[in-house]
């Protein structure tokens, strides 16, 4: 599908890639192909093969040109959307699992796909182990025979921990093992996991991808060994990404770049900021140098996005909750990587292993200094009242 993308910017991908104008009567943006079936001619031309489409459920232009950008922007050979980041996870691990196989996860995944491991495939005969994974010693020490794949999520989207994934896949891959990423929180613009050994990457394209709030879609990219299996999960089990929410994703991802510089640098701005304030106990922002795992961080990312946590040093529910509600700027709420701050009080796990209340929050396009004056006087309200 990428042969010719070798230097291509992520900018020439988001705005030009797959995209052909003169097949549309010179339209600058693709048309929304909101068509169930296609028609042919003739029976005899009614073929895939032909190059023809058929049937939406299988494949649509619309959705087609952002397969083919969001597969060039993870240099992966293939992709395809679903409706949902949990539709994409979802195919992704049952492409790959049959009944006796063995699951190692990382454990602070998002949850839906942690209940998917733990509860839901166990019904068909799943075993799952979970792992702090910091360390490629933590898959190790969990391997059985049995062992078919592990699933990561670097970095975790509330604890903000790494797994050093160079080292992980090499481990995986001699012995056989699959592995998929959860690459959401860093978007192929600050990660590209499939060049440091990973086999699946899948996404939320709910999140920064779509970057709007107004749409729910996922997507899962791969080699053309693994796409066939997962195209068959996505026509079996049938969540395909709508062409219209499909439409939205790609216009979001005309901005992807742009907006992504913007979450880096308020995000930094702000995070410096609160680990100097005397009411934070610790931010835990793979972007800080403070991070524990901040070199590694800086070995598998090429930068940092716009979601993190810290904890409070007056360590209660009430606290964090204190400080959430005498927010103004900030919305509260979950989801992120759209254009708005967000902030919930949340027990996050440090990496020390301490169990500590605080504050997850998503860094929006709003100007930093107005985030930073809103943090600070929600942080001196909640401290006024006592906590
Ligand atoms: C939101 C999210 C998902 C699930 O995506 P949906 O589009 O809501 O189904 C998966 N992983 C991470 C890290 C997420 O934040």
């Amino acid at each position: 599908m990428n042969e010719d993308i070798d230097g291509l910017s992520f900018e020439e991908i988001c705005i030009h890639w797959g995209e052909d104008p003169e097949r549309y009567m010179g339209s600058v943006v693709p048309p929304i192909f909101q068509n169930s079936l296609f028609t042919a001619p003739s029976v005899e031309a009614r073929s895939r093969k032909a190059g023809r489409y058929i049937y939406t459920r299988e494949s649509n232009p619309t959705t087609d040109i952002l397969n083919a950008k969001i597969a060039a922007l993870e240099g992966a050979e293939e992709a395809r959307c679903f409706a949902s980041g949990m539709a994409a996870i979802s195919a992704a691990v049952m492409s790959q699992l049959r009944s006796g196989d063995h699951v190692v996860c990382v454990k602070n995944v998002y949850y839906p796909a942690r209940v998917l491991l733990q509860d839901y495939l166990n019904r068909f005969g799943v075993e799952v182990s979970f792992v702090r994974g910091t360390s490629v010693e933590d898959f190790e020490q969990a391997l059985r025979p049995n062992t078919r794949l592990f699933y990561l999520e670097s970095p975790t989207s509330i604890n903000l921990w790494l797994q050093p994934l160079e080292e992980v896949c090499a481990f995986a891959r001699a012995h056989g093992i699959t592995t998929i990423i959860d690459n959401t929180w860093a978007t192929p613009v600050f990660q590209r996991p499939i060049q440091m050994g990973v086999d699946i990457v899948v996404h939320s394209a709910s999140k920064y991808l779509g970057g709007h709030s107004d749409v729910i879609a996922g997507v899962v990219c791969t080699s053309r060994q693994h796409i066939e299996a997962i195209h068959r999960e996505m026509t079996l089990i049938g969540g395909i990404l709508d062409p219209f929410a499909a439409w939205l994703i790609l216009r979001g991802l005309r901005t992807l770049p742009a907006r992504l510089r913007q979450h880096q640098q308020s995000a930094l701005r702000v995070a410096q900021w609160l680990s100097e304030h005397p009411a934070v106990h610790r931010v835990l922002y793979p972007g800080l140098p403070s991070h524990p795992q901040y070199e590694l961080a800086c070995r598998q990312m090429s930068g940092f996005s716009g979601l993190f946590s810290f904890t409070l040093k007056h360590n209660s529910r009430e606290a964090a909750v204190g400080v959430v509600d005498a927010l103004k700027t900030f919305h509260i709420g979950v989801s992120w990587g759209g254009y708005e701050s967000l902030a919930l009080p949340m027990l996050i796990e440090d990496y020390d292993g301490e169990q500590r209340w605080g504050l997850r929050v998503h860094i929006g396009l709003e100007q930093p200094e107005s985030l930073i004056a809103d943090l600070e006087q929600a942080l001196r309200h909640a401290e006024d009242k006592g906590h």
